[in-house]
């Protein structure tokens, strides 16, 4: 399907624009996505809400104190106070107050084992910068690699209102432009894992590869690294 997309520009383009107005309705209703079950002012539901708004993926939240469905769960789980939030994943998996990595995995943020594969390209940081890198290296048809600490969009996805982007005459918010652009690195193949944290470059080549160290994860080899 993604070969299509960029194949058949005609097609691409309607598929692309169903499934990103696909994705804003799931947001925009609050359907679809993890369910995190816990009182709405909790530390752990503001920080999870967080960290899913920002990175564009729609969920659901459940507060026991209103919504009878949270209070069968929580029968069923019987959570301790350090439990809190619960989150079920589309998968069925039930994860007790994750960190923001172990919800990422459950949601296939991340993505599994890379094993011996070595990218063309790993881009260091998903701004602006490393978006403009991942989708020019991945439309010419490089394999590219994206790995940010937080969330896609970097400084700019904080900015409520740019002026001063070249063709938004009228403006628009950070998050706006740096989902388009995110979409976009998708749309051409980049593998864009989120949060991961680059610890080091080793630049001795071994296969005429770097390998990029990772908190948490096994190291990614690429033939080129560009740091954004
Ligand atoms: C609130 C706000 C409003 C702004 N408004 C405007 C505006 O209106 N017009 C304008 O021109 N500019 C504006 N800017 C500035 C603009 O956003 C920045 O110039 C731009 O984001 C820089 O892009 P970048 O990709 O180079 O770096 P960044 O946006 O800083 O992105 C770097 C990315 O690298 C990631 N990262 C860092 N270390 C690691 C690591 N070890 N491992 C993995 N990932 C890592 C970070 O999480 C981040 O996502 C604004 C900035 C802010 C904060």
């Amino acid at each position: 399907l993604r070969a299509l997309l960029v194949a058949e520009a005609d097609l691409g383009e309607r598929i692309m624009r169903a499934l990103i107005l696909r994705r804003v309705n799931l947001i925009q209703g609050g359907v679809g996505g993890p369910v995190l079950i816990g009182p709405s002012h909790s530390a752990g539901v503001v920080r999870l809400q967080g960290f899913l708004t920002r990175n564009g993926q729609p969920h659901h939240l459940l507060d026991p104190a209103h919504d009878r469905d949270a209070a069968e769960l929580i029968a069923r789980y019987s959570p301790k106070p350090q439990d809190w939030p619960l989150v079920v994943a589309a998968s069925g998996a039930v994860l007790r107050n994750p960190n923001e990595t172990e919800l990422a995995r459950a949601i296939g943020m991340i993505g599994g084992a890379k094993d011996d594969r070595i990218y063309d390209v790993a881009v260091v940081g998903c701004g602006p910068a490393g978006l403009a890198t991942a989708v020019y290296a991945a439309s010419e048809g490089l394999s590219v690699a994206v790995l940010d600490i937080r969330a896609f969009g970097g400084q700019a996805g904080a900015s409520a209102r740019i002026e001063n982007y070249l063709g938004f005459p009228t403006g628009i918010s950070g998050q706006a432009l740096t989902a388009r652009a995110f979409t976009q690195a998708q749309k051409f193949g980049a593998d864009i894992m989120i949060p991961v944290t680059v610890k080091s470059l080793d630049c001795t080549r071994k296969d005429g590869a770097f390998s990029v160290a990772l908190d948490g994860c096994d190291p990614l080899r690429s033939r080129a690294v560009v740091v954004a």
